[in-house]
């Protein structure tokens, strides 16, 4: 058996019930495998798969607190800290009920790639909760939060660990865990990222992963010979990552017509109306049903459906696996030649082998959404400065940073022989710059 199969064998026997978590490592381990087997002998002797495919710490704790008619509810938090080897762990928190441990560890598995691809100095790291803060009131969530950093504030630090947002995480929950961090700590430091413009977040975080997912998009598509103005755009979800990928979509001169929850969908012929959408979803934190009130000439439909509609090019933005084989057979038969990841692994192994064989130009989420993490990485040099960049001056870094990962996915598929496999170009990349920091210190 070779050593790509062995280990993952051993990653399914020793993390049971846990299937994004086997799905991430497979998907990872197979496009590696002409690297792994250049340098089988070496990488075995030093167990460097055995110990990239196991976190370095995962630390699972109880979160008791009272709700608004005094009964205690009680939620599993968790912190995964996966690899170290080239800067803190760095990545989000997701609070929703579907959180387990098996999720943040495939999320915090995909984070070391997705940090490494950045180019900046971050290990990767995930964490969360079953506590889903839809329906609670504002003291609830604060009640919440509250306890959740007493336990975890003692594992994280700027020069630790530096946990940010994810679904469920906006800037509520982040203000709210600042400042029980401060509060316990008595420091004022840059613990955590995607902090509000007061007390030290940055210009253009909260709009980076979708502003970040669109400059690489773009660049894909220019090396392609395509370009995304007059596109038709179809996109999932409806929530941080979506708004700001549909509005940069719109300025670069796409329309965007679809956007969803996780109870139904919207279908905007005269395109996505981004402030109606803001309002729906920042400000009432209501059901797309409103949404189509304010647009009479939208539809609204109950359910899945984004990925039957006619587009060019689809960016799912919603979560993990929301787009499986037969959406991509409808898809690639409605003429959709561009597919770029916003969420994490939102495409089934099955779906994105389809894309790939019907030469649909597909792009994985650890390298299309990485905006987010490298603006947090550009958030934390600001903290350390103790300095304010300007939003073009951010902005700019951030297109910077993605036209530089899609060229280094790109150079890195045509130097093994794959070229325009994107998905194997993007785990070779952020995979070597890993393993010789791993190797560079040593068994640890
Ligand atoms: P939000 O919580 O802001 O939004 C998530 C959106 O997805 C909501 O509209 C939600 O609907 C919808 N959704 C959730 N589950 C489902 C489902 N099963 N079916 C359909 N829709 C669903 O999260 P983000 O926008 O921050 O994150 C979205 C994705 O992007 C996640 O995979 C996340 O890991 C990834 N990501 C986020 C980054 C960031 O900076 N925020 C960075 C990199 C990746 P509802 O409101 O009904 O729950």
């Amino acid at each position: 058996m070779s050593y790509v199969d062995e280990v993952y064998e051993r990653v399914v026997a020793q993390n049971p019930a846990q299937p994004e978590f086997h799905q991430a490592v497979k998907e990872v381990l197979e496009s590696l495998r002409v690297v792994i087997e250049a340098n089988e002998e070496k990488y075995k002797k030093e167990a460097l798969l055995e110990r990239i495919t196991t976190p370095e710490r995962a630390i699972l704790f109880r979160v008791p607190w009272v709700d608004d008619k005094g009964q205690v509810q009680v939620n599993n938090g968790y912190r995964v800290q996966f690899n170290s080897a080239i800067g803190p762990y760095k990545g989000g928190l997701r609070f929703h009920s579907s959180v387990n441990l098996g999720i943040i560890k495939f999320l915090g598995f995909e984070q070391i790639f997705k940090n490494s691809l950045t180019g900046l100095p971050i290990g990767g790291g995930k964490g969360g909760s079953d506590f889903d803060p839809k329906g609670k009131s504002d003291r609830e969530v604060m009640a919440f939060c509250q306890s959740f950093m007493t336990e975890l504030y003692r594992h994280i630090g700027a020069d630790t660990d530096v946990p940010a947002g994810d679904i469920g995480v906006g800037g509520r929950e982040i203000g709210f865990l600042f400042g029980q961090y401060k509060r316990i700590r008595d420091s004022y430091e840059g613990v955590l990222t995607g902090k509000g413009l007061t007390y030290g977040g940055s210009l253009a975080r909260t709009e980076a992963t979708g502003y970040g997912l669109l400059y690489l998009t773009q660049e894909l598509l220019k090396c392609n010979g395509k370009e995304l103005a007059g596109k038709t755009v179809v996109v999932s979800g409806s929530g941080n990552v979506a708004i700001y990928a549909i509005q940069k979509a719109q300025q670069l001169g796409a329309k965007v017509v679809t956007c969803c929850d996780s109870t139904g969908w919207v279908y905007d012929p005269e395109g996505i109306d981004v402030a109606v959408l803001k309002d729906v979803k920042e400000v009432k934190r209501a059901r797309l049903t409103e949404y189509v009130k304010a647009r009479p000439n939208a539809e609204y439909h109950e359910g899945k459906g984004v990925w039957s509609v006619k587009c060019d090019v689809a960016l799912p933005c919603a979560t993990q696996n929301e787009l499986d084989l037969e959406d991509a057979k409808t898809l690639v038969s409605n003429g959709c030649f561009c597919v770029c990841e916003g969420a994490n692994m939102p495409t089934t192994l099955e779906a994105t082998e389809y894309f790939q064989k019907n030469g649909v130009l597909f792009c994985p989420g650890k390298a299309s959404n990485a905006g987010g993490v490298a603006t947090s990485a550009l958030e934390m040099s600001q903290n350390s400065e103790r300095l304010h960049w300007t939003f073009e001056e951010v902005d700019a870094k951030l297109q910077g940073i993605m036209v530089n990962i899609f060229h280094n996915l790109d150079d890195a598929a045509k130097k093994y022989g794959m070229e325009g496999n994107y998905v194997a170009g993007a785990n070779i990349a952020g995979f070597l710059k890993v393993a010789e920091a791993m190797e560079a210190q040593g068994i640890v």
